[in-house]
């Protein structure tokens, strides 16, 4: 393909990623956020997938099979967790303004500028040689598209290196337009989306005409590499030699990658809008990982099967093959996903690694340099944040000279396929330090520096020194007998350790050199308060608002306008006056002019207010560390204030303090939810009297109801026997009758009415006596002999000898028998088909009674309603005067009276079957029972 095209439509591309940034910023600008959303937030993070992913896992697949997947499987697995892990180190993060994984170490660490410099000399030297591979593949991809030389002053070398640059222009451009490294960079992020987005639909198209257009299918492509022995073996986990400890090697590296990468932790932490956006990218990220692994086999079979003869270099597979298959312009397309792996991955690594720079190597020094008399104070502050800015452009071009130099000199003779697995090595020596960071209170910087120096020693050792041997560089021996010939110092055999592929030896050894030294060391020496405080912050940013933040040791006696003058210097005239109002409105009484409190609010530079609250002083702290890093901030501060005197003691206190708080706090809670539930019960008891008072009403006047019925009746006889003294013998005995019988009626209602209200009230008594179960029955029965045989109802008894006897009121439990019988005999029809049966059983200490009917039945709806009072079956139409629907309340009551149960089972038309269970009761006291009561059946129990 022409040079010219291909280079032309390079640059075109990189303008349109210019256009795209561009756009982003002026509608962020406008307050039109285009990045503020999950989807754009879940593609950026995709800049996990560089031109190593894109070229390269079709190299790995065609050398190692499936052996690739490893390194996105381990994100996909660990997205699940996100939710806890990342979303701790986001709030984290935006609580303590920090911008970089060297920002977050050092803060964690009590600010320690020793270790922020630290990390970011791992991170450069860990990444850089990972920059250059990309490079590598920008010139590599163009040295197989036009067919032209691969010399490093040839048109390839040159491309990469325009390329490079353009990229730099970018990145200065749009990722360090401010001094202030908190802000959010929108057009980077809306260019890093488009770019994910881009790899991903060329590198489908590209899979997608593998293996639809030159083969038919995806079983096509597998049944023909199944034919070839070599390839066969690719399809197994194991048949590529890829050992369960490398398989588990590669997922660990992958899960501390996606996470602590500097590109990583800029896209998903600095630039993330809301945690909730995590919501959806938890599973949206994994999901592209998924899809853009899908044709990696089927390309990389593909070039096997129709490029392998060629000798070409499997790597280039992904722009050979359309190639190959005379299709130019998809082969373009292929190469610029390819550069949009390459360049977004060099652009926000860059970003993140120039910041970390400035911050951790060169301010920490610059801020040492006593800023002179106060009227100068501004003007040196407002100097050092146009250095910072400044040197952050500075560490853009180094890094990305360094990254172009390691590729045209280093490059060059090294084999750069396993430099993105050496860098993801070397950034998951972090992990010790901020896993523990994040859940561990007693990890210290001791032990966090040791640590990480150890690991990334030996990472060095075992990862990066072998490839440095070479003709003309280390000798064999190196490897082979060890380093000064001591057979212990081998790289890939360290302290005798064989048999490990090279990757897991090395992350094995560092990881326990680090851990063992960041616990061991943390153990050994206790924290100094700032760690204290630090760490407290840290573990604890979800579970309560830590009042460790609150502890400042900065001096009160600091001017105000010095505080401003910093404050003016790194941020200018408008943010410090916004970022002052901001900290009036939440801390007026902290900015209260000392003489005047009525009008805190109004800061103007003109203020009255001489001396700076310690809440400002941290305050002001914060905001610098958004722009300078946590340590130089918080020297910057204490040039000012006085070295920031912070008491182990104090912060011990407070730490306890809180705790004590936190205490209180559940104790609160607790008694809240007693008196919750007191409120709740004491309701509960209302309702219940209210009902009570209610069924009252309701008792009261069913009664009179009741009462009135016989008594309007006897009136009337009355009156017509007074009016009328003539007549009939025979009607005025027929009158006299009928008003003896309601007069009747009106009694047995009255005493059943008292008697039930006895028993409600709780001063019935019960009377207790030996029963004999058989003879209280036959009384019964007796009782209602007469009606049994109006009616020629056929009777059943089975009452066994052998029934215990009940210790009972007899006279009560009569009642209930007769009750229960004329009941069934009212039920029973009068056709002289009636049957009932009175059947009686012992069982464990009570005695089981039953009264069966074969009569009317009841409906299941009405069954629990008969014990109510006044109940009467709705199918009872006429109310038949010996009917009071009293009688089973009564009975119920006298039953548990007694601690027995009563229950019914029945059907309409089904008869009904009464079931009556009382206990022996030897001696019981309940409370039911009137104790008095009680003693008094106990006295004539028998012995
Ligand atoms: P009542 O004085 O009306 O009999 P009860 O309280 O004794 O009052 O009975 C309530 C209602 O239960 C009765 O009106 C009747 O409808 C129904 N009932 C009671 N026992 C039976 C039974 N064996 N068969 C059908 N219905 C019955």
């Amino acid at each position: 393909m022409s040079k010219l095209l291909v280079i032309g439509f390079s640059f075109g591309y990189l303008a349109l990623l210019f256009g795209v940034a561009y756009a982003a910023e002026r509608r962020s600008e406008a307050r039109k956020s285009l990045v503020s959303n999950p989807y754009v937030y879940a593609l950026s993070m995709a800049v996990y997938c560089t031109a190593w992913t894109y070229y390269g896992s079709v190299g790995r697949a065609a050398h190692n099979g499936l052996q690739f997947v490893g390194i996105y499987l381990g994100p996909t697995l660990l997205a699940p967790a996100w939710w806890l892990v990342l979303r701790k180190i986001i709030r984290i993060s935006r609580q303590q303004r920090l911008t970089s994984i060297a920002d977050f170490i050092s803060a964690r660490y009590g600010k320690s500028a020793g270790l922020g410099a630290l990390v970011t000399v791992v991170c450069v030297l860990g990444i850089v040689p990972y920059i250059a591979l990309q490079i590598k593949a920008i010139a590599a991809s163009f040295v197989t598209l036009t067919g032209s030389g691969a010399g490093v002053g040839g048109p390839a070398a040159t491309t990469a290196l325009y390329t490079t640059g353009a990229l730099a222009v970018f990145t200065i451009l749009f990722g360090v337009r401010s001094v202030e490294a908190t802000e959010r960079h929108e057009g980077i992020v809306l260019a890093v989306a488009v770019e994910s987005l881009l790899k991903l639909v060329a590198f489908l198209v590209l899979g997608g005409f593998v293996t639809f257009g030159i083969f038919n299918g995806f079983t096509d492509v597998f049944d023909q590499a199944a034919a070839v022995p070599a390839l066969r073996q690719l399809f197994t986990l194991h048949g590529s030699g890829t050992s369960g400890t490398e398989w588990f090697t590669l997922l660990v590296l992958g899960m501390s990658a996606v996470l602590l990468l500097p590109r990583q932790f800029q896209v998903a932490v600095v630039e993330n809008v809301d945690e909730n956006h995590l919501r959806k990218a938890m599973w949206l990220f994994p999901l592209y990982l998924i899809i853009i692994n899908l044709f990696v086999l089927p390309i990389a079979f593909g070039g096997m099967l129709k490029l392998g003869h060629t000798g070409l270099d499997a790597d280039t597979y992904v722009l050979a093959l359309p190639l190959a298959a005379g299709h130019s312009w998809l082969a373009l397309l292929t190469y610029l996903g390819g550069l949009s792996a390459a360049s977004s991955m060099i652009i926000v690594e860059t970003i993140a690694l120039s910041v970390m720079m400035s911050n951790h190597l060169l301010m920490p020094l610059l801020v040492r340099v006593p800023a002179g008399r106060p009227e100068g104070q501004t003007r040196w502050f407002a100097y050092l944040g146009r250095v910072a800015l400044e040197s952050r452009r500075l560490a853009v071009v180094l890094v990305l000279l360094l990254a172009y130099g390691y590729y045209a000199e280093v490059g060059k003779q090294l084999p750069l396929v396993n430099t993105g697995l050496v860098s993801f090595a070397a950034v998951a020596q972090f992990v010790p330090a901020v896993l523990g960071g994040l859940y561990w209170k007693g990890g210290t910087r001791r032990g966090a520096t040791a640590g990480l120096l150890a690991g990334f020693a030996i990472w060095f050792f075992t990862l990066v020194l072998p490839t440095l041997v070479g003709p003309g560089r280390l000798p064999e021996s190196v490897l082979t007998e060890g380093v000064g010939h001591i057979s212990a110092l081998r790289p890939f055999a360290l302290f005798g350790l064989e048999g490990l592929d090279y990757l897991s030896h090395g992350l094995f050894w560092s990881w326990l050199f680090n851990i063992g030294l960041y616990v061991g060391l943390s153990l050994a020496w206790p924290p100094t308060a700032l760690e204290l405080r630090q760490a407290d912050v840290f573990v604890d940013v979800f579970t309560r608002r830590s009042l460790a933040e609150e502890i400042t040791g900065w001096q009160g006696r600091t001017p105000f306008p010095d505080v401003r003058a910093l404050l003016l210097g790194f941020l200018g005239k408008k943010r410090t006056n916004q970022a002052l109002r901001a900290f009036a409105d939440r801390f007026p009484d902290a900015m209260a002019p000392e003489a005047d409190t009525s009008s805190p609010l109004t800061i103007s530079p003109t203020n009255q207010l001489t001396t700076a609250d310690p809440r400002l002083l941290n305050y002001a702290e914060k905001l610098l560390a958004g722009t300078l890093g946590p340590a130089s901030a918080r020297m910057l501060v204490a040039s000012v204030a006085g070295a920031e005197e912070i008491s182990y003691a104090s912060v011990v206190g407070i730490l306890k303090e809180s705790q004590q708080l936190l205490e209180a706090n559940r104790q609160l809670q607790k008694q809240s939810r007693q008196l919750q539930r007191l409120t709740d019960e004491l309701r509960a008891a209302y309702d219940q009297l209210q009902a009570l008072d209610q069924r009252k009403d309701e008792f009261l006047y069913t009664v009179t109801h009741e009462l009135r019925t016989p008594l309007t009746s006897i009136r009337a006889l009355a009156e017509i026997l007074a009016d009328n003294p003539d007549l009939e013998a025979e009607e005025q005995q027929r009158f006299q009758l009928t008003i003896g019988r309601e007069a009747e009626r009106l009694t047995r209602l009255i005493s059943l009415v008292l008697d039930l209200e006895k028993f409600e009230s709780g001063q019935a008594t019960l009377d207790r006596t030996a029963v004999p179960v058989a003879d209280l029955v036959a009384e019964a029965l007796d009782a209602v002999g007469q009606l049994l045989r109006d009616k020629h109802i056929t009777l059943h008894v089975d009452t066994p000898a052998d029934l215990p006897v009940l210790y009972a009121d007899r006279d009560r439990l009569m009642q209930v028998l007769v009750n229960l019988l004329s009941n069934a005999i009212k039920a029973c029809h009068s056709d002289g088909t009636g049957r009932i049966a009175v059947l009686a059983w012992p069982a464990a200490e009570l005695v089981l009674l039953c009264v069966e009917d074969n009569g009317r039945g009841i409906s299941p709806a009405a069954q629990h309603l008969i014990f109510d009072k006044f109940f009467q079956a709705q199918n009872q139409t006429t109310r038949k005067p010996e009917g009071t629907g009293l009688g089973l309340a009564i009975t119920r009551k006298i039953v548990e009276f007694h601690h027995g149960r009563i229950w019914v089972e029945s059907a309409l038309d089904q008869g009904a079957r009464f079931f009556v269970e009382l206990p022996l009761l030897r001696g019981g006291i309940t409370q039911n029972d009137p104790k008095r009561h009680a003693e008094r059946s106990e006295a004539s129990l028998p012995q």
